[in-house]
C-alpha cells in the first residue's frame, strides 16, 4: 500500500511570500525539495485525498490525480483552505465528491468553510463517520483516530489484508499511540536535535510541550512503524532538505523527512538499493582479501553486522 505525500509543509508554505530567510530564499531560487506546499496525502489504493491545503488544486495537477474521495484531519486552514478543489473535481467527473468526515469535526468545518455551499451545489456528498470506527473504501479499512484535544483533530489508519499505514500530520503528540506494527507512519515532524537546529530554542519554549523531541519520536515509533516519515515540515524551523536528511540519517534509514512528492513505497526501492550495495561490498571484500581468509571472514562479519539493523 503506497502513499504519496502531495504536500509536506507545516502550517505555512516554503517559500512564504515576502520572507527573505535563508530557506525561503533557497526555495525561491532553486525550488526542488526545498519548495513545500501545504500538508496533504494521497492514498492510491482507496483513491482518497486526505486534507485540502491552499495548494490542493496545484498538487493534484502535478500528479494528474482526480480523486473522488476526500477526508479531513482537522479544521485548520493549512489542512482545509483549498477545499474548493472539491468543486473542480465534481465538475470534471459530473458527480459529487465523497467527503468523509469524523462526526465531531463537522460543526467546526461547516462553520469555518463553505461546506454547506459545496453540498447544496451538488459538488460534495458528506459521509459522517464515528471516530475509532473503521469504514471501508475499495477494500481499504480506514479508521479515524481521535487526538486527545478539546478541538477535534483526527489521524487516519489504513489497513488492507497485507499492509497497514498511518497518517497523523499534525498535533501528533496528542494522539494516543495506536498499536503497531505499521508498514509506514507519516507523522508530524518532531523538534530536531538541538545541535542541528539553526537557532536557539529556550528551555521554557512552548514547543517543548506540543512537540515530540527527535529522540522521543524515535522511541514512540520504533517497533510500531517499519518506516517513519516526518511531514508537516515547518518553514520556521529553517532547515534545508539536506540538513533534515542528515538528521534522519542519525536514526538509520527507517526514518526520513518527507518532501512534496515523497512516496512511502520509496522504502522498498531503497531496500533494493541497499541489497545491491551490500552485494557489491561483499564482492569487493572477497576480491581484496582472497589471500587472507581469516581477514576476509572478519571483514565480512563487520559488513553483516552493519547490514543487520537495516535489513528489517
Ligand atoms: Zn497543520
Ligand atoms: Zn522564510
Amino acid at each position: 500500500m503506497r502513499a504519496l505525500v502531495l504536500g509536506s509543509a507545516g502550517s505555512q508554505p516554503t517559500p512564504k511570500a515576502g520572507c527573505n530567510c535563508r530557506l525561503c530564499t533557497l526555495a525561491r531560487e532553486e525550488g526542488g525539495r526545498a519548495l513545500r506546499t501545504g500538508p496533504s496525502l494521497y492514498l492510491p489504493a482507496a483513491e482518497l485525498l486526505i486534507d485540502t491545503p491552499e495548494e490542493a488544486n496545484l498538487q493534484l495537477n502535478r500528479y494528474a490525480l482526480a480523486p473522488q474521495r476526500v477526508a479531513w484531519t482537522h479544521a485548520h486552514p493549512d489542512h482545509v483552505a483549498g477545499l474548493r478543489v472539491v468543486q473542480f473535481l465534481a465538475q470534471s467527473s459530473g458527480r459529487p465528491v465523497e467527503g468523509w468526515l469524523p462526526r465531531p469535526l463537522y460543526p467546526l468545518l461547516a462553520e469555518r468553510y463553505p461546506l454547506a455551499h459545496l453540498v447544496d451545489a451538488g459538488y460534495l456528498e458528506l459521509h459522517l463517520v464515528a471516530p475509532g470506527r473503521p469504514f471501508e473504501l475499495d477494500g481499504v479499512r480506514i479508521t479515524p483516530l481521535a487526538h486527545e484535544l478539546e478541538e477535534p483533530v483526527f489521524a487516519y489508519a489504513f489497513e488492507t489484508a497485507s499492509a497497514r499505514g498511518l497518517y497523523a500530520p499534525d498535533h501528533v503528540r496528542s494522539l494516543p499511540l495506536p498499536e503497531g506494527p505499521f508498514d509506514w507512519a507519516v507523522v508530524q515532524m518532531p523538534i530536531p536535535p538541538l545541535d542541528a537546529l539553526p537557532f536557539e530554542l529556550p528551555p521554557d519554549h512552548e514547543a517543548w510541550r506540543s512537540f515530540y523531541t527527535f529522540d522521543e519520536a524515535l522511541e514512540a515509533w520504533r517497533g510500531r512503524a517499519r518506516r517513519l516519515v516526518f511531514t508537516h515540515v515547518y518553514e520556521s524551523v529553517g532547515m534545508t532538505p539536506e540538513e533534515l536528511d542528515a538528521v534522519a540519517a542519525r536514526a538509520g534509514d527507517w526514518v526520513a523527512f518527507a518532501y512534496d512528492g515523497f512516496e512511502t513505497a520509496a522504502a522498498s526501492a531503497s531496500a533494493a538499493d541497499r541489497l545491491a550495495a551490500f552485494r557489491a561490498e561483499q564482492a569487493r571484500i572477497e576480491a581484496a582479501y582472497g589471500h587472507d581468509p581469516k581477514r576476509m571472514r572478519a571483514e565480512l562479519r563487520k559488513l553483516w553486522m552493519r547490514q543487520k539493523p537495516e535489513s528489517d
